[in-house]
């Protein structure tokens, strides 16, 4: 076997999983030694954080505030507001419900202050978790979350990675994913198949995390098609739940390439929606990289349902059964900001295990940008 170095796949963070496993949520207040939580949420969920209320009351816990001005790309004016009003409510603790841009809103206060985290994922965009022999099952587990947060300040987006940044613990109940939905189920879930699939090919990758990221591919490929046609479908929500955390864990651990670095430029530079840039995006970066990693490609093949042996073909099956849109033009990207796209991803240069070439790479972002089939 290849040495490999092994750093855990995202520190000390708890996660607790299964359905209706929020109602241990006062209990996991009260392990922090916290009384005093703020809650967070977007606006368009300001209803349904609501719940939580009622379960903290239920556990003789009393939320101080709600901030439910959560706001994609974790703006900093939105967190320095969202820090006065945590300072003016004396919050001990914040409990983060939402999608990535909440949980974003929440890792920032928690390093700016040194508050704890608890948060409750209601997407599957890179921070879940169901259980491995699924649902309804509640399951405790040392763990998961991303120790990644991006941020915007003056309309430029940037990164930062410190194991501070996990929430301390991640409480993932389907029940709250089950108003999701179609079209941000299926972006979310193939967002966080996304990171397995680049954590296969990562420099830095090994055997662990290639079994975090085929078995989280598998639950969310096979999942993700039922959850479409059937968005009430608690045991395949469950599935997909578990699939993201386990993406989730890989996003964390190992390094990005390709993909990833496309899809920052894409929704950096050209304003679009990240879920959906990051799903037309996938097959066409996978099949860049296909020549240089072929052990990857026969991996990713194998749990990917209906791919006949071929990665490229499963992907295009599941995003065809996805039925999500597939051009970047649809998301208002025009023709000749396929050069510009080109040239600034050649030009900041990353690691990646094909060699970053402008005509060839500038062709598979025309690609993605026309909605053509990957091949
Ligand atoms: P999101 O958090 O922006 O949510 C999109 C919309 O869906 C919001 O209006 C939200 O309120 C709503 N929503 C969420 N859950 C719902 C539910 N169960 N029912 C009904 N509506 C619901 O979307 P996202 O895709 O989860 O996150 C995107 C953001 O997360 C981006 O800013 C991205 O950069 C970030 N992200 C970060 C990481 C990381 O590790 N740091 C990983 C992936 C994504």
């Amino acid at each position: 076997m290849q040495p490999f170095e092994y750093s855990g796949a995202n520190g000390p963070s708890r996660v607790i999983f299964g359905q209706g496993s929020v109602s241990k949520l006062p209990d996991e207040v009260k392990r922090l030694g916290k009384s005093a939580p703020l809650l967070l949420s977007t606006p368009q969920q300001k209803e349904q954080v609501q719940a939580l209320d009622g379960v903290l009351k239920n556990g003789s816990i009393t939320p101080v505030g709600l901030y439910s001005n959560a706001t994609m790309h974790t703006p900093t004016h939105i967190t320095d507001e969202a820090l006065q009003y945590a300072k003016d409510c004396n919050a001990d603790c914040v409990i983060s419900f939402g999608g990535g841009s909440t949980i974003g809103l929440g890792k920032a206060i928690s390093i700016r202050t040194g508050l704890q985290h608890i948060c409750i994922p209601t997407t599957y965009a890179g921070s879940k978790q169901p259980t491995r022999h699924c649902i309804c099952m509640p399951l405790m587990i040392l763990g998961d979350m991303t120790p990644i947060l991006g941020e915007t300040a003056d309309g430029k987006k940037t990164t930062r990675s410190d194991p501070k940044i996990l929430p301390t613990t991640t409480i993932y109940d389907v029940d709250f994913t089950m108003t999701l939905p179609e079209s941000m189920s299926a972006t979310s879930g193939v967002n966080a198949i996304a990171h397995a699939v680049e954590a296969l090919y990562a420099r830095n990758t090994n055997p662990v995390i290639n079994l975090l990221s085929l078995d989280g591919t598998k639950a969310l490929a096979e999942s993700l098609p039922i959850i479409v046609n059937s968005l009430q479908d608690v045991e395949a929500r469950s599935r997909a739940q578990y699939g993201a955390w386990l993406c989730g864990m890989v996003l964390g651990a190992v390094g990005m390439s390709l993909h990833h670095k496309l899809c920052h430029t894409l929704g950096g530079s050209f304003n679009l929606p990240h879920a959906e840039t990051h799903t037309i995006v996938l097959p066409h970066a996978i099949a860049y990289n296909a020549p240089n990693i072929p052990e990857t490609m026969r991996k990713l093949a194998e749990v990917l349902p209906e791919s006949d042996g071929d990665a490229i073909k499963g992907l295009n099956v599941l995003l065809t059964k996805l039925k999500v849109k597939r051009g970047l033009k649809e998301f208002g990207m025009k023709e000749e900001d396929v050069d510009k796209a080109a040239e600034i991803a050649v030009s900041n240069p990353y690691w990646n295990p094909r060699d970053i070439e402008k005509e060839p790479l500038r062709e598979t972002i025309r690609r993605c940008w026309a909605g053509e089939e990957a091949r």
